[in-house]
């Protein structure tokens, strides 16, 4: 972690860097773990259930050292404790995003497939798979600050934005590292060379891998106006996912309604986010511009690089200072709920 601003953070910025390209396209990351398959057959060591999942994840952000911002920051979380849930391999809700987000779209055996190719084993059958979902909430500090802003992310909120995704990446390949240490299989899909963002004509801009599409499937949230993912814990966070070969049970019930939890779309007027967008990518009636938003979006690569001197495009103005920031908005509460699911949206 820097100790002190850059001076040259247009190129001197590495980690930012790599980072962007990596997002937009696929390369740059390491080497993908390899399976141990000698370890399929031993017995001790943890036993892989929904719990293990849960405590080493909150372990992960309590404690791991890249979960911190840098300079004039140094030492500060960029997350809180995580959400964690749990999705099927076979869930019918796969087939669906590939209707709606389009065929691009990989299903959780389609990556698992691809993993399972790199380490000459049978691909794992749909049901024998569960995708991990993980939402790590932005601190109260950080959220604070970004919804004082009017214009361009705060230097706390751009800092969570590369140091959050660096961080989220790290510790979800050190996970799946882990398991295949372990015997199990296992794959990051936004860490892997498949990964590429692109303009898709129905879409816009898409990757083939959607966390938000994943975490609403396991329960975790729902959609609001400006695309983000409503939790318990409000729509100021990251998400990270991941594919494991293992049979984890569910343990949210998903609203069949994907906007269950925005005011707006359950008919009490509010639209806060879209008085909060600066360039007015969001309105009543097409809800949230993502061409507009992508544009205003990439501009604050400069602003970011001037006054924060890091390489990093941010915003999220929309999901701070509005009634769904740290929370799930009070009329719409008792909608949510943990618990076995009992009905699926197909
Ligand atoms: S600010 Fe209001 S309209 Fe916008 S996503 Fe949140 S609840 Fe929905
Ligand atoms: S993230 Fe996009 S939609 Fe939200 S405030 Fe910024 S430009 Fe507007």
């Amino acid at each position: 972690m820097q100790s002190r601003y850059r001076r040259f953070s247009l190129i001197g910025d590495l980690g930012g860097i790599q980072s962007a390209v990596g997002e937009m396209r696929g390369l740059g990351y390491p080497k993908q773990p390899r399976l141990d398959k000698s370890c399929r057959a031993r017995s001790g060591g943890p036993v892989f259930q929904e719990e293990w999942f849960e405590k080493t994840l909150r372990e992960e952000i309590a404690a791991h050292p890249e979960n911190t911002m840098e300079f004039p920051f140094y030492g500060e979380r960029v997350f809180e404790e995580p959400l964690v849930g749990f999705v099927r391999g076979d869930d019918p809700i796969f087939q669906r995003f590939k209707r709606i987000i389009g065929p691009h779209h990989f299903t959780p055996a389609e990556i698992m497939a691809w993993q399972a190719g790199n380490n000459g084993v049978p691909a794992p059958a749909p049901e024998d798979i569960s995708v991990v979902s993980v939402v790590m909430p932005v601190t109260p500090r950080t959220r604070r600050e970004n919804a004082m802003q009017t214009d361009w992310p705060s230097e706390r909120w751009a800092q969570t934005r590369l140091h959050g995704e660096i961080f989220s990446q790290t510790m979800v390949r050190e996970v799946v590292a882990f398991l295949m240490d372990r015997g199990v299989l296992a794959v990051s899909p936004d860490v892997t060379p498949l990964f590429r963002k692109k303009r898709y004509p129905r879409v816009g801009w898409a990757s083939p891998w959607s966390h938000r599409h994943v975490a609403y499937a396991a329960g975790l949230g729902t959609f609001g106006m400006q695309d983000f993912l409503i939790t318990e814990r409000g729509c100021a966070h990251r998400l990270a996912s991941f594919v494991v070969n293992l049979r984890l049970q569910p343990n949210r019930q998903r609203p069949e309604d994907i906007h269950a939890y925005c005011l707006e779309y359950q008919g009490i007027p509010c639209l806060q986010c879209a008085r909060r967008c600066p360039v007015g990518a969001i309105d009543a009636v097409t809800a949230h511009d993502k061409e507009r938003c992508y544009q205003k979006v990439a501009r604050s690569i400069r602003y970011c690089n001037r006054h924060y001197h890091i390489f990093i495009y941010s915003c999220g103005l929309c999901s701070t200072g509005v009634p769904c920031e740290s929370g799930i908005p009070a009329p719409l509460r008792k909608q949510a709920g943990r618990g076995n699911p009992t009905s699926r949206a197909t």
